[in-house]
């Protein structure tokens, strides 16, 4: 056990720790961090342009110097973890390395700063690119339609769900329920309750797939759907995919597939080949655009034909002379589901990644992914539990039964880990395995960085063995230790907050107000 991780674990400390509110105050009156240029117009009053519109309370805005500015958000930024800093084996998120490369050809000038309102004729080069990545996209899932528009995979699913029900709708009737295996991700339930279904939940087997006697027997003219991850939550391919289909589709029902697990089938096989009907991707997982920190994710939507009438509008259109053009004439459609063209920065960085691997580095990638998770199951299954024995692909899901013994529990080695230079895996999902520990580690790891992940949890295991304490107070080595999560959720801070209560001012009175 290396010395250097065994601090004095310091006092929990929460979000809104006092003293870091003092730290973290550094305004004072009258500090600029720019410079404007004199006036070379005649000054106005904004209310004589604005009239009653201009706001005439400016609130209290804080003032610093520019390197105040700059060393306030350079330092904030060493409190975070990043990819860029490390590994995220984050289960579930697929948290690869976006590519230089996609920055680079998202900063050209002539997509960067294309405006969404600027004309269709001055747009193809925009239009061009949706084209091409929707051509890519439908290849790929081995679908016949595709909407780009939603922002993210939860908005993904919510649109795709939409299709089913306008789908029935226009058979007649929506149908009552969605069958949802209780190894589904949170926001499977909650889109088919936003999209004014019931949930019926459909228990795994014990090789964690999807128990299909039992969905026969659930399966009726009811049923809208199944909404199926494959491969599922714990990493292992429903092997009886086209079975799953053809028992829905002889009662009338869809299948939707969370899509959130592609980075284990691009180039391998075809969600449109094995009877799926509509399924959302994620970009910002399975084709490298940045995620996390609240980033714009973006969840397109890919469906086979008997959907495509109710896909939302515009949809993208080739015209006689090869031009492209937004159709808006679609009178099936569930409608619009995001402003503009959906996150076009997003489009530009996955069309990037996927034109840099082409086809066999694509297939590559998968096969690297599942490599490195199998890599990973193999060196640590005689250290954790590992609860289902079943072939896994891109990710592997361990438990926590052996260390819990210490009372050292999933999300104490979860933290353990960032004393370690690791992000955490994902813990406490997916909710058929208690105590989860699920890893992801990506093919954008090298073996010596799997190797160090490895050595790293084999050590957080012997120190649960031996100094559980250790691991129950972790992290000792960042800035704040255990957090008031729950608080943090609840009652989140989300922005800086004037120490001084804003009444209405005028720029005059704001400085004396200081
Ligand atoms: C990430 C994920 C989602 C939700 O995607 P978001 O882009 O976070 O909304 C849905 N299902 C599964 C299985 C996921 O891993």
């Amino acid at each position: 056990m290396s010395d250097k991780f065994i601090g004095t674990p310091k006092k929990a400390t929460t979000h809104t720790n006092q003293n870091e509110d003092l730290i973290f105050e550094k305004s004072s009156p009258g500090k600029k961090a720019y410079r404007m240029p004199a006036l070379d117009v005649p000054a106005v009053n904004a209310q004589e342009i604005l009239g009653d519109v201009a706001r005439k309370d400016l609130g209290i805005m804080p003032e610093l110097s520019e390197i105040e500015l700059v060393r306030h958000f350079t330092r904030m930024s060493t409190w975070n973890y990043a990819i860029d800093l490390g590994m995220y084996p984050l289960g579930s998120c697929t948290m690869k390395y976006n590519g230089r490369i996609n920055e680079l050809v998202a900063r050209f000038e002539g997509i960067a700063e294309a405006h969404p309102y600027q004309p269709e004729s001055l747009s193809q080069g925009v239009l061009s690119i949706m084209s091409t990545l929707s051509d890519a996209l439908i290849e790929i899932t081995g679908m016949d339609a595709i909407t780009l528009q939603p922002a993210a995979g939860a908005h993904g699913e919510f649109t795709g769900i939409l299709l089913v029900r306008a789908y029935h709708e226009s058979k007649g009737n929506p149908r009552k329920k969605i069958i949802i295996p209780d190894s589904a991700h949170g926001t499977n339930p909650a889109t088919a309750a936003v999209c004014g279904y019931q949930v019926a939940n459909l228990k795994s087997n014990p090789q964690g797939m999807v128990d299909v006697t039992e969905l026969e027997k659930m399966v009726d003219e009811d049923t809208a759907a199944l909404m199926l991850t494959n491969p599922s939550t714990i990493g292992v391919f429903e092997s009886e995919i086209h079975r799953i289909a053809d028992i829905l589709h002889a009662k009338g029902a869809l299948l939707y597939m969370d899509g959130a697990n592609m980075n284990a089938l691009v180039g391998k096989t075809r969600p449109g080949d094995f009877g799926v009907d509509v399924m959302h991707l994620n970009l910002h997982k399975t084709f490298s655009t940045p995620h996390g920190g609240g980033g714009p994710g973006s969840g397109p939507v890919a469906c086979k034909a008997i959907l495509e009438p109710f896909l939302p509008t515009p949809i993208l259109a080739k015209k006689g002379d090869g031009t492209l053009t937004l159709d808006y004439n679609r009178p099936q459609t569930v409608g619009r589901v995001r402003m503009f063209y959906g996150n076009f920065g997003m489009f530009v960085r996955a069309l990037a990644y996927i034109l840099a691997n082409g086809p066999d580095g694509l297939r590559q990638t998968t096969e690297d992914a599942v490599l490195n998770a199998n890599y990973l199951r193999a060196k640590l299954s005689d250290t954790f539990d590992l609860p289902y024995k079943t072939p896994s692909l891109h990710e592997v899901v361990f438990s926590d039964k052996l260390q819990a013994r210490n009372g050292v529990k999933t999300g104490d080695m979860g933290k353990r880990m960032i004393d370690y230079g690791f992000h955490a895996y994902t813990t406490s999902f997916p909710l058929i395995v208690p105590g989860a520990m699920m890893i992801e580690p990506t093919e954008s790891e090298s073996r010596e960085e799997l190797d160090l992940l490895v050595d790293a949890l084999k050590q957080i295991a012997q120190e649960a063995a031996e100094n559980p304490d250790l691991v129950k107070t972790a992290p000792h080595t960042t800035r704040l230790q255990r957090l008031d999560e729950t608080g943090a959720a609840r009652k989140p801070i989300l922005r800086w907050k004037a120490p001084v209560a804003s009444t209405p001012l005028t720029p005059d009175t704001a400085a004396k107000e200081w």
